[in-house]
């Protein structure tokens, strides 16, 4: 089983804290959609028919700048190329501010039935600081519009540690979208990313971070907050209501193989723990769109990882989200977990930071506060 995923490089503003691969330019978007759909004929040629794919996420970006018609020929291509699962989970996400009923009636009829919001607060002065292009009324009103749009299946994605934030705050934020009925919720700290905007408001002593401290009080207040409110955390940052889990980010969180298209997407293909690659595209829209002009693949590098590499990914993956199988990962890596690492995995079920149960090593709400550090003790 795998997962395919479209980066859409397009975003009407961009954000001051974002370094994921966008442009305010839209000129290029026709030249774009035609390499993408040339870029997915060829990549398919390598995969056979065997291969099944029951995830397709659109990411960015803003996939929602898409028109229903421009969705549709990528979607006709995936199918057309792939094996795609009937029942496949097909995510979109979308900002409030770029779509009405009519577009997000039109992507339900095509097809995607989960659609991930990009909120990130509830307060007009934390929108205006991320340079959101929505308002708070935009984002409560599109998230009822795509109730009536037929989504059953919908996240919100929130940001905290956001500079002077406090407790009152984020807790308003968070009930604010507890009110909304999601089955998802996205929370995100802040993190101050190189080469954005952000990063020189903070190197210029323009806006002050949020010290550690407070960050991991805030971390413990939305873990608090989502369990109160009966959403269940099944990865450091991403909770939801009872079989309402990402399954595509699962499948990266569990190392199932995905190919990934468009500007700087990643994918990564397993054949066994001696055997995986894994490869990204251009992080430009020109150099991606003349290497399909010029029938090569916009591939900018790529790693053949080792076992051990693997057995890392796995380790700290693993931890990050729903465990680690142990009966699987034992035959995957020819040893036996237990014995490898007893005396890190006693000590952390002493300490009430990591669980065996139901043949899962996982953690605990108070593992995953510290699951960095717990997984660094694994490498
Ligand atoms: S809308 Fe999303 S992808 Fe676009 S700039 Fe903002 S955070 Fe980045």
């Amino acid at each position: 089983m795998g997962s395919l995923y479209i980066h859409i490089p397009y975003c009407d503003t961009k954000c001051v804290y974002c370094d994921f691969y966008s442009i305010e330019n839209h000129e290029s978007k026709k030249e774009f959609l035609n390499s993408l759909l040339k870029e997915i004929s060829i990549v398919a040629q390598t995969y056979s028919k065997q291969d099944i794919f029951e995830t397709i996420f659109f990411g960015g970006g803003t996939p929602s700048l898409l028109s229903p018609n421009e969705l549709e020929s990528i979607l006709l291509s995936l199918n057309n190329n792939f094996t795609v699962s009937e029942n496949a989970e097909i995510t979109l996400e979308a900002n409030p501010g770029t779509v009405n009923l009519e577009k997000l009636k039109s992507y339900r009829s095509l097809g995607v039935n989960r659609i991930s919001f990009g909120v990130q607060s509830f307060h007009e002065d934390e929108l205006k600081f991320l340079s959101r292009i929505h308002s708070v009324d935009q984002a409560r009103d599109t998230v009822n519009l795509s109730r009536k749009a037929g989504f059953d299946n919908l996240n919100i994605d929130l940001m905290f540690s956001l500079p002077k934030q406090t407790e009152q705050k984020l807790k308003y934020s968070l009930n604010e979208a507890f009110q909304l009925s999601p089955e998802h919720i996205s929370a995100y700290s802040l993190i101050i990313e190189p080469n954005t905007p952000l990063f020189n408001l903070v190197k210029n002593k323009i806006v002050s971070p949020l010290p550690p401290d407070d960050d991991a009080d805030l971390y413990k207040v939305t873990l608090e907050e989502m369990e109160k409110n009966g959403f269940h955390q099944y990865e450091v940052s991403n909770f939801c209501k009872s079989g309402f889990h990402s399954k595509h980010n699962s499948n990266y969180w569990n190392h199932s193989n995905y190919l990934g298209f468009g500007p700087s997407a990643h994918s990564f293909w397993k054949i066994n723990s001696n055997n995986a690659k894994r490869w990204w595209n251009h992080r430009n829209i020109t150099q991606y769109c003349n290497d399909i002009s010029n029938g090569i693949l916009p591939i900018t590098s790529s790693e053949q990882l080792t076992t051990k590499e693997l057995l890392q990914e796995s380790l700290f993956l693993g931890f990050r989200s729903q465990g680690i199988e142990v009966k699987s990962f034992n035959k995957e890596y020819g040893f036996d977990i237990f014995t490898k690492y007893s005396s890190n995995i006693n000590r952390y079920i002493q300490e009430n930071l990591m669980m065996f149960e139901n043949n899962m090593l996982r953690l605990t709400q108070q593992g995953y506060m510290v699951c960095d550090s717990i997984s660094e003790s694994f490498l």
